[in-house]
């Protein structure tokens, strides 16, 4: 598989595999996928592992991992506009380290208390440090925020602020941990990163397309643009950039981090220009910072420009498990 796209091999390997069944809604593709159970409402699931070593760092803070585990998953109900419920958690683990799983167990029960979300099962096995975790929720019939309703004319926003947990990632890695107040938010942000779930709630009714950012922002929106077969512009400019980002790089490594940076976690979303007002006052009702980055356009792929609306180059994108990396 080395030189193989993980979304190519996706695409060929596992879309319509097994039955066909009617009450498959939305399957392979979009962040999660909604089923009809016959309720009010579709159910929507999905179900994201991480990896030591390759998804968190292997020594990361065990509460860390737990909330993580966790926190991918909502990012990608939050993606749905789905009001979460049940998780079930499949453990991989070395060796028994009763320290260790207290810490873990700690970091996720936060969470999913403060999400009214229950563990209902999972599994635990021995081998290499992983985490999988499947979780289920809520969406109305016709509520659910999908990654190919994006329009010519529609905005594009993005929740918070990009690029930190990358930059975290790097001092983590360069063992430069707590020598700023600034390091150490952004490696909170790679840590314990906040899904937008009540954001997610929001943009139900609002948003025409939407996806959580976890591999960057150039990847996960171009992933909007080929499901909903359009294009966009964004402006470099308008990239939200945390305070300790800009403390701790340049302009444009900023803008960067804030392009391919992964484990952001979160929103992006197109909505036609009518809605701004809406937009505006249910971000504001949550406290959640939402930017308009650009625009949707009828033409293919994503484009960068600078204030002066001059073309720029697309930092290479997105974190790609079997596409070479970054
Ligand atoms: P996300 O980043 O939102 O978690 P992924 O990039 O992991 O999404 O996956 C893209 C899409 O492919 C999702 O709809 C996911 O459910 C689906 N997918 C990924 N791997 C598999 C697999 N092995 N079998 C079936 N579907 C898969
Ligand atoms: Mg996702």
């Amino acid at each position: 598989v080395a030189a193989r796209s993980e979304f190519t091999l996706i695409r060929q390997f596992f879309s319509a595999l097994g039955a066909t069944r009617a009450d498959v809604v939305l399957g392979v593709g979009d962040d999660a996928a909604l089923v009809d159970s016959g309720g009010a409402d579709l159910l929507v699931l999905c179900v994201d592992t991480l990896t030591a070593g390759v998804h968190f760092p292997a020594d990361a803070p065990a509460d860390a991992v737990g909330h993580k585990a966790l926190a991918v998953n909502l990012s990608d109900l939050a993606a749905m506009g789905a009001r979460p419920a049940w998780a079930l958690l499949s453990l991989t683990l070395p060796a028994v380290d009763a320290d260790w799983l207290t810490g873990f167990r700690s970091g996720f029960h936060r969470l999913a208390a403060a999400h009214d979300i229950a563990l209902i099962g999972g599994d635990t096995t021995r081998g290499e440090l992983a985490a999988s975790v499947t979780l289920a929720g809520f969406v109305e019939r016709d509520g659910a925020l999908r990654r190919d309703g994006a329009h010519p004319g529609d905005a594009v926003y993005v929740s918070g602020a990009l690029g930190d947990a990358a930059v975290g990632l790097r001092y983590w890695q360069a063992g430069r941990r707590s020598e700023s107040e600034a390091v150490a938010a952004a490696i909170e942000r790679l840590h314990r990163p906040l899904p937008r779930v009540a954001l997610g709630r929001a943009l139900v009714g609002l948003a025409s397309a939407t996806i959580d950012i976890s591999d960057g922002l150039a990847a996960d929106l171009g992933h909007i643009l080929e499901r909903s077969g359009v294009g966009a512009v964004v402006e470099i400019a308008r990239l939200p950039l945390s305070p300790s980002l800009r403390s701790l790089c340049s302009q444009a490594e900023a803008a960067v981090f804030a392009l391919t940076g992964g484990d952001d976690y979160e929103l992006c979303f197109t909505a036609p220009p009518a809605r701004e007002p809406d937009l505006t006052r249910a971000a504001a009702a949550l406290g959640v910072a939402v930017t308009r980055i650009g625009t949707i356009e009828p033409e293919p792929g994503l484009r960068l420009v600078d204030d002066n609306g001059r073309a720029l180059p697309l930092p290479r994108a997105g974190y790609d498990h079997f596409g070479g990396g970054r």
